[in-house]
């Protein structure tokens, strides 16, 4: 194939959320359209400083960024093996705030073009204007990309060309829209050639952790491979199990999903090759796994579904309902608050289940879809707490924490959300653990104190009989916390609290 005549003599591709060189649509389309392509990824002090501020050294997300950008220097380079006599390619590697020092690098190598990918949410899209007008003013262009996402902002409106705000709509046009022109790949070995070599005073080692400012975390312990080998060691696994997906995926305590979410919130795997795998089974039919496939999709289709909400509603960045009216409940306040949200924290509710998915976040930085719905749905029925503080607190936590998703969960349950749980439905914290982890397993994984307590009561410990809680060696209020508050008298509580939203319906 004839290679595309570039229109620039020299391009600078910034990696961001998108850690990978293969199947990348900034880095394809600057060296499609460029003479000498470099790649720069900056860790960006205006992100990392408010964590230390805040004394939060032990942030996996930062040690998983870096080893992937390790990972990605060498992809490039391996691309590109023999960019010149002097050496290959690789990835430029700074520390500092990102607006300034990606213009600092565009001037030292007087590129013509800086190529992005575009992101979505408020902040970086308002950094990436004064960008963009800062190159502009140097004579230097700006280009983004669609690369997140499989369809963006208005590519997928209803036939009125308004927004879906509901999901099954949504996902029946996205799937007629779909075709295999949206899901292929960029095909970036073909121009690699173009990518430049990195001069000895542009290759410096990447900071440390430590450089940084952040210390080791327990990341290595967990089954969380950086990287986009990490990504397609996950997806090869996860291929094996594809077709039980929609059977398996509401239980924590089976491995039934693909734990692929860290890697799509750092571009690790192109969404591309995850829509068109589960695409092409989807086609293949029942025997290829279509059910569990076609399931899966519709999560990756929920993705897409919230980055747009974003687009279109960029006030929900700021703390905005979806829903307006339901800005009008008035949340726990003072101190009882914030005991019960320490509570809820720290995993000491005493609602095993609820304790259970907190340990796991805490621990590992990850939850289960299905306890991250319960969870949220405790904070904002159970204890009456504004789910706006457990977004913030999954926010730190979640080692896929992406704005778009974060915040359509929670304010899917807390009712304020567009197509979410209605305001009556309150989740039951113990029928869902008797029935999404009926034999304790997922319970006695993170709780080990209450793993001699039967079946029937390890969803509710205040119902076992004395003996039994002897035998099992718990006290409870000593070993494990009183229930902090009782759910039937907090259902109560929370359909008077909502009862100000009844007129939204
Ligand atoms: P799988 O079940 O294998 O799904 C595949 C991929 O689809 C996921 O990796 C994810 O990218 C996407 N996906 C799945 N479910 C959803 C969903 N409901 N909304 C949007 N995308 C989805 N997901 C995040 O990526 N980041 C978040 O910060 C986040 N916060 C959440 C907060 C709450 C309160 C709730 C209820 C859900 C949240 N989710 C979030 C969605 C979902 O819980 C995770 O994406 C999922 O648990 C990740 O596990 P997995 O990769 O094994 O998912």
């Amino acid at each position: 194939m004839p290679l595309h005549d570039p229109e620039y003599e020299r391009g600078l591709v910034w990696f961001r959320r998108d850690l990978r060189a293969s199947d990348h649509a900034a880095l394809y389309h600057a060296l499609r359209s460029c003479k000498s392509v470099w790649c720069v990824f900056i860790f960006d002090t205006e992100i990392l400083e408010p964590l230390l501020a805040r004394d939060l050294r032990h942030d996996r997300r930062v040690e998983f960024i870096r080893a992937s950008v390790v990972e990605l220097s060498q992809a490039l380079h391996d691309v590109a093996p023999n960019a010149s006599p002097n050496g290959g390619s690789g990835l430029i590697v700074r520390h500092g705030p990102a607006r300034d020092l990606v213009l600092q690098v565009a001037d030292a190598l007087k590129v013509d073009a800086v190529f992005v990918n575009h992101d979505y949410e408020p902040d970086a899209i308002a950094r990436d204007d004064e960008v963009t007008r800062k190159l502009k003013a140097r004579g230097r262009a700006f280009h983004t990309f669609k690369d997140q996402v499989i369809f963006e902002k208005d590519e997928i409106l209803t036939q009125s060309a308004t927004p879906f705000s509901v999901f099954t709509p949504y996902k029946r046009t996205w799937l007629k829209t779909v075709t295999p022109f949206y899901v292929s790949a960029y095909p970036v070995e073909l121009y690699a050639g173009r990518l430049a070599p990195l001069y000895a005073d542009l290759r410096q080692q990447p900071p440390s952790l430590a450089d940084m400012g952040f210390a080791k975390t327990n990341l290595d312990e967990l089954d969380i491979p950086a990287g986009a080998s990490g990504a397609y060691s996950l997806f090869d696994a996860f291929t094996e199990h594809i077709a039980d997906y929609h059977e398996a995926r509401d239980y924590p305590g089976v491995h039934g999903t693909s734990c692929l979410s860290v890697h799509l919130r750092f571009g690790t795997i192109s969404i591309r090759a995850l829509a068109r795998a589960a695409l092409d089974l989807v086609h293949r039919g029942a025997a290829a796994g279509a059910k569990g496939a076609e399931t899966w999709l519709s999560e990756l289709i929920w993705r897409d579904f919230y980055f747009q909400i974003l687009h279109h509603r960029p006030d929900l960045a700021r703390g905005a309902s979806f829903k307006p009216a339901f800005d009008r409940i008035r949340w726990e306040q003072g101190p009882h608050a914030e005991r019960l949200f320490d509570a809820w924290c720290r995993g000491a509710t005493g609602y095993p289940l609820i304790d259970a998915a907190m340990t796991q976040i805490n621990t590992t930085g990850y939850m289960h879809n299905r306890l991250r719905m319960v969870t949220a749905s405790f904070l904002a029925k159970d204890l009456g707490l504004d789910w706006r503080w457990g977004e913030r607190y999954f926010a730190e936590q979640l080692n896929d924490f992406d704005l778009s998703a974060n915040n359509g969960g929670w304010q899917w349950a807390a009712s304020s959300g567009c197509d979410a749980q209605p305001w009556f439905r309150i989740f039951n914290p113990v029928t869902q653990s008797q029935k999404f982890d009926a034999d304790g397993a997922f319970i006695r994984r993170y709780l080990p104190g209450l793993a001699k307590l039967s079946n029937e009561t390890i969803h509710a410990p205040w119902l076992a009989s004395p003996a039994e809680l002897d035998r099992a060696g718990i006290v409870l209020g000593r070993d494990y916390p009183e229930a902090v508050v009782d759910h039937e008298a907090a259902r109560h509580a929370t359909l008077e609290r909502y009862a100000v939203v009844k007129s939204a319906y």
